[in-house]
């Protein structure tokens, strides 16, 4: 309770003052005015207020403002005040009540603090009761469902279940009454009727006596993170696919050479000679099968490693020289010794050797020799494959890049497109230079390994 002149200055204070402001009465009455108490920064807006209700020598209610205590500390107190009148009806000054309001004013700061970290988070949030009944939920756990929080208010959380989820949930409930919480994957549905995974933590909700009371979820969409995992298993299978298969190549270039040989060596005996044939078919069979895989196991991003180009070119040229062979189409490869190392995606750019072989080959329906060499540039380390086939004209080299440009019966017309693409994608380049009737040399250029630049 206090009293003021109608300067503003204290001409009386309750005790309680010394406690609410730190200062002793005697520092308090007739030495400061109300306003000499307030922060700095709000002082001369308040003040300006409060000597306008003074002017009009009115009473007021509830008068927020704040104050600074002798220890620094903020302290916030709603005044009340009537004016006091002289017998002329000129103000002698005001009288008045503070209640100090700190505790209430940091209370509710906290709570507002609190409301706009759960309104901001990301992560879903919902409070609901025993029953299911959504009694709360943030923005992020509504437009993850397609939802507004309004539009779920007063809802049940089987809202977010489909019939065949619900197996789930039940476990997930059960768990949560044995054990307070739950964490694990829960697939939710949108209001779209669409499904989407959840990493839900689940928690029970106590009242001050440690009754029950509801649930609180808090949940991410793992749609992403699940997408990312199937990508890394798949490239992993992939991986797994192209090991087997270089693996099993081995054994059967083995078996259909050592057929062949053998082919040769009982040209006389009808019988084995049918026995043998019938292994030699079977062994290409299982090769081609091998080729198809190789050219297909190489899902999601490509990785490029610190590698030999000499060691990727021998492995295509082996993949496919038995089989060439037999038709009349010999390989000859001649390899630059101390290469320096190439960074790159070694099955893609086997794919590109194999396809640009299987198109020397197929410029040479009458045989021939398909000439593999690597060698040096500047910076670069280069690989030519190079036949003696049929060439190409003028018209046809300039529209072999285009996709679906062939001039093959059952040519598809993407090997060369595909084969650009991957070589760019290693930072390189693909050329092919042509004369007709004399034959055709394709060329991949590749950068040389920087360990600084990690390419
Ligand atoms: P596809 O082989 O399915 O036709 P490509 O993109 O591999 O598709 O080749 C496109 C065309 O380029 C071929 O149809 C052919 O006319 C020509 N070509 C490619 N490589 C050679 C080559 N080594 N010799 C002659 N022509 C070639
Ligand atoms: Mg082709």
């Amino acid at each position: 309770i206090w009293e003021t002149d109608a300067d503003g200055l204290y001409t009386y204070a309750s005790p309680i003052a010394e406690e609410i402001f730190g200062y002793t009465l005697e520092e308090i009455v007739g030495k400061k005015h109300f306003y000499d108490l307030f922060h700095p920064e709000d002082r001369e807006e308040l003040k300006k207020k409060a000597f306008e209700i003074f002017a009009k020598k009115e009473s007021f209610h509830g008068f927020k403002n704040r104050n600074v205590h002798k220890n620094g500390e903020t302290v916030w107190l709603l005044t009340s005040g009537t004016p006091v009148l002289d017998e002329k009806g000129h103000l002698s000054g005001y009288r008045g009540v503070d209640m100090d309001i700190t505790r209430r004013e940091k209370a509710e700061k906290r709570l507002r603090l609190l409301s706009s970290v759960v309104e901001q988070s990301t992560e879903g949030m919902a409070l609901a009761g025993l029953d299911g009944g959504l009694m709360f939920v943030n923005k992020a756990f509504a437009s993850m469902h397609g939802y507004t929080p309004e539009e779920l208010r007063g809802k049940n959380l089987s809202v977010f279940h489909s019939p065949d989820q619900m197996p789930f949930v039940e476990a997930a409930n059960r768990q949560i009454k044995k054990t307070g919480e739950f964490n694990g994957e829960i697939w939710h549905v949108r209001r779209d009727g669409t499904l989407f995974p959840t990493w839900m933590h689940n928690t029970l909700l106590r009242d001050a006596t440690g009754r029950p009371v509801g649930l609180i979820g808090i949940l991410r969409d793992i749609t992403e993170r699940k997408k990312m995992e199937q990508s890394q298993r798949l490239t992993q299978l992939g991986q797994l696919i192209a090991d087997i298969a270089h693996e099993v190549n081995n054994p059967l270039m083995i078996i259909s050479g050592n057929t062949q040989l053998a082919l040769m060596e009982n040209a006389g005996n009808e019988a084995l000679k049918k026995y043998l044939g019938t292994i030699f078919d079977q062994a290409q069979r299982a090769k081609d099968i091998i080729l198809r895989v190789l050219k297909y196991s190489r899902p999601g991003k490509a990785e490029r490693r610190r590698s030999n180009i000499n060691m990727s070119v021998d492995i295509a040229v082996s993949l496919v020289e038995h089989e060439y062979a037999v038709q009349g189409v010999i390989i000859d490869r001649k390899f630059a010794q101390g290469l320096l190392p190439v960074f790159i995606d070694e099955k893609g750019i086997q794919e590109v050797l194999l396809t640009l072989l299987t198109n020397a080959f197929e410029a040479m329906p009458g045989g021939g020799v398909i000439d593999v060499s690597t060698s040096h540039g500047k910076g670069l380390v280069k690989v030519n494959i190079k036949d003696t086939g049929e060439g190409m004209s003028k018209e046809i080299l300039e529209r072999i890049f285009e996709p679906f440009f062939t001039t093959k019966d059952k040519g598809t017309g993407l090997g060369i497109p595909i084969c650009q693409t991957i070589v760019k994608e290693n930072d390189g380049d693909l050329k092919l230079a042509s004369a007709p009737g004399k034959g055709t040399t394709a060329t991949i250029l590749l950068p040389v390994y920087k360990k600084e630049g990690g390419q």
